[in-house]
């Protein structure tokens, strides 16, 4: 996968009308449709005013929710519009359709140095279908696509793949930054190279697990996936998660690793409770003998230690899920500590989305990490080494 792409200031924008596609899948109050974190729009603003400062005329657009192809009036763009001009302290013209009437008008008659927002794009059902036809009607809108949507590269959507068919295709700036973190880290790292990966499923991570035991030195697996790995090699684990048709699986990596040369490092001890709740009493018991009442939700002092000391001195840490149910407080040690110990690193360090990445924002350690990426099913897809459609589809450097 070739993760050089052109960028925004690879083309020129100058006077031209430019389709971005930005991530404004932004929280609401379910009551009252508010917008609960404006995260993702404050994201978006350096491509948007990069683009208006060089006189595009920016036709944003983006996709809220699930609406499934119908038009949900809880669903509409309208608020984001709102918010977006509030924060670029200029008019935002909001289409009342996507490829419509009022859509096509607006953007026809859209100025340079001037943006509008479409609305929703999944109200649309061809949008997820990466239907041709309605990609073609949004791309005749414009004259250069620009992809800024880093959460959504994993799919080939209309807004994501269908429109570089009919236009030049290019990053903003959001996703040529987890490109050329993320890419170089998988590409070529800074060594040596420590994977920490966490988390409630094997499932969800084998490829993740099979393409890192190729390109990393240390392999650290914690979380509720541990205890499979535990289980596979005769460990008692008690009530703790297991994937029991992923044993063999467990034991293939076991040896992946060994032949590869990569150190993996599974946990030595683990903090068990009697039952999955945030008031249970924690008790620690060495790996593989957990009693048959018991389940671990936390790696134990030990593993903190053994875990923390092997970041150290890293070139590169890629971290991608929990390492206990850092939920519960109680729970959350181990998932502070290997926060803590990326922060004070001096690595590269990347946190790859979802809830590892929230973990480090809930703990304060946010600021101290180099990338933490906002697409959490697309950097895994990254992770796993698969061709991502958002991404092949932009113009090579
Ligand atoms: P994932 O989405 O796969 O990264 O998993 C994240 C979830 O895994 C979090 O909600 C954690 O609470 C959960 N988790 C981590 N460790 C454990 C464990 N030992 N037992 C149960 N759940 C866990």
């Amino acid at each position: 996968m070739n993760y050089n792409k052109k960028t925004v200031k690879d083309i020129d924008v100058k006077g031209k009308k430019v389709l971005l596609r930005c991530d404004f899948n932004v929280p609401q109050d379910k009551e009252t449709g508010e917008i609960t974190s404006d995260k993702r729009i404050v994201a978006a603003l350096p491509t948007i005013r990069y683009l208006l400062d060089q006189g595009a005329a920016v036709i944003a657009c983006s996709h809220l929710g699930k609406p499934k192809g119908e038009w949900k009036k809880s669903l509409t763009l309208a608020p984001v519009a709102k918010r977006l001009s509030e924060l670029l302290g200029r008019e935002v013209i909001f289409a009342a359709d996507v490829i419509g009437e009022d859509a096509k008008a607006k953007a026809k008659a859209l100025g340079g140095g001037e943006i509008m927002l479409l609305e929703n794009l999944r109200f649309h059902i061809e949008e997820e279908k990466n239907d041709p036809a309605f990609a073609k009607e949004l791309a005749s809108m414009a004259e250069v696509y620009v992809s800024d949507a880093f959460g959504t590269v994993h799919r080939a959507h209309a807004s994501t793949e269908g429109v570089s068919h009919y236009l030049p295709a290019v990053s903003g700036f959001l996703v040529a930054k987890e490109l050329e973190v993320m890419g170089k880290a998988l590409d070529d790292p800074k060594r040596p190279f420590v994977a920490v990966l966490g988390g409630a499923k094997v499932s969800d991570k084998i490829n993740v697990i099979n393409n890192l035991l190729e390109k990393a030195d240390t392999v650290i697996i914690g979380g509720g996936m541990a205890y499979t790995f535990s289980k596979a090699q005769g460990g008692e684990i008690g009530t703790s998660l297991l994937e029991a048709d992923k044993l063999d699986y467990a034991l293939e990596m076991i040896e992946k690793a060994k032949k590869n040369g990569v150190k993996l490092l599974l946990p030595v001890d683990t903090v068990c409770a009697k039952e999955f709740s945030a008031d249970a009493e924690p008790v620690t018991f060495e790996a593989g003998h957990i009693p048959a009442d018991m389940m671990g939700l936390d790696i134990g002092p030990k593993t903190v230690k053994l875990f923390c000391d092997a970041t150290r001195g890293a070139g590169t840490i890629v971290w991608n899920g929990p390492m206990g149910v850092f939920e519960f407080p109680k729970f959350a040690v181990g998932t502070e500590a290997m926060a803590k110990a990326l922060a004070e690193s001096g690595a590269v360090t990347i946190i790859g989305g979802g809830d590892s990445a929230a973990a480090a924002e809930q703990l304060g350690f946010a600021d101290k990490i180099t990338h933490i990426s906002t697409g959490g099913g697309a950097s895994l897809e990254f992770l796993e080494g698969k061709e991502l459609p958002g991404v092949a589809c932009l113009l090579d450097k």
